[in-house]
């Protein structure tokens, strides 16, 4: 059986949009366009073309740089529209449910409430440094759990998830659940990609982002990796010329070789930046506690949390803080060295107004 065999029947019989036909050099009187090439800009597609129903050379170069095959990732508007197009795949409203660790990123509730699907919440194990509990994930799993989202590292703990433990998870909601993996911000662990276990297990799905390693959240690009089955399904889902050409091709150019090594670069410069970070705010004593993160951000427990926040931002420094059981917490992104001397001199300065 094929895990779309779980997926919404209607999006099961769904076709992918017949759109029209692009060849190259040819004459297009099929699409309605106008023939007046716009001024604005500089592109390789003329704007007033459409751009490819899927931009296949993004795709194929996004694959080969994530460990795929291209028929086993879609490029979406940010990983976002991927979460969006997952749960309105497999969820029909007011029957099925998405389960999530809390706390966690947010927007897997919003998209699960948009569709109408409700919500499964498992809490992470705080005093373990907010680990993912796959335990208490597999006993709150329902019939009507189509999918399971597990970030790692996690956002806003900075935890990541054991691969011992996304197997366990994995291999327990087999031909049940769709896992969707989130690596976000997996370009500042340690840990692999989740990628290199498609093949084994139709299952997973993992999202991948150019908005946070990559320095491109401005472009709205991501994908999403799993099976070439669920990916076709939800590239029928998917709006037709979802990517805009100006996108498609700023990413094109963005992937090339010297525009990778800046990235890799930044990429190291938040590392160490996080350790000066942690290591020069650890023995503020206006925080109480800052727990080891994977990720370019970190949380901090703080005595007077919306105190700091105030004040950071009277310094022009802006912070995240959360309610609910994180509502002692801040999350602090690590930004260049000079935003992060701007925010240690904010909170040194805390202590003095108290
Ligand atoms: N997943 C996680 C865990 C995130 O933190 C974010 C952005 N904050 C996203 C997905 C979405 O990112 P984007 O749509 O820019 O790819």
């Amino acid at each position: 059986m094929s895990i779309t065999a779980i997926a919404r029947p209607e999006i099961q019989a769904l076709s992918a949009y017949d759109a029209a036909e692009q060849v190259d050099d040819t004459i297009r009187l099929n699409a309605n366009e106008s023939p007046a090439i716009s001024s604005i800009g500089d592109f390789r597609r003329p704007l007033n073309r459409y751009p490819e129903v899927r931009p296949k050379r993004l795709q194929a170069v996004l694959a080969d740089r994530f460990g795929c095959s291209p028929e086993q990732l879609l490029v979406t508007r940010g990983s976002s529209e991927a979460i969006d197009l997952i749960i309105r795949s497999f969820c029909r409203a007011g029957v099925d449910t998405i389960l999530t660790p809390s706390p966690s990123f947010s927007m897997y509730r919003h998209y699960a409430e948009v569709q109408g699907a409700d919500v499964i919440e498992v809490a992470t194990l705080a005093e373990r440094d907010f680990e993912i509990d796959v335990d208490a994930i597999l006993a709150a799993c329902k019939k009507t759990t189509k999918v399971v989202f597990v970030c790692t590292p996690n956002n806003p703990t900075g935890t990541p998830l054991p691969r011992a433990e996304l197997l366990r998870l994995l291999d327990d909601r087999s031909d049940q659940s769709v896992v969707v993996v989130d690596e976000a911000y997996i370009e500042f662990s340690d840990q692999p990609s989740a990628i290199e276990l498609l093949n084994q297990y139709p299952n997973l799905m993992v999202l991948r982002t150019l908005s946070k390693a990559l320095g491109f959240a401005g472009a709205r690009c991501g994908t999403v990796a799993g099976s070439s089955d669920v990916i076709a399904l939800l590239s029928a889902v998917q709006a037709p010329y979802a990517l805009a050409t100006p996108v498609v091709e700023c990413v094109e150019d963005a992937l090339a070789e010297d525009q990778m090594a800046i990235a890799a670069a930044a990429v190291a410069e938040v590392l160490i930046e996080r350790s000066r970070l942690i290591s020069a705010i650890a023995d503020n004593s206006s925080i109480s506690k800052i727990w080891p993160s994977e990720a370019n951000f970190f949380l901090i427990r703080a005595v007077d949390a919306l105190g700091i926040m105030e004040h950071c931002k009277k310094h022009n420094v802006l912070l995240r803080h959360f309610g609910g059981d994180l509502s002692d917490c801040i999350r602090i992104t690590v930004g260049s060295r000079s935003d992060n001397d701007a925010l240690l001199h904010a909170l040194d300065s805390f202590v003095g107004d108290k």
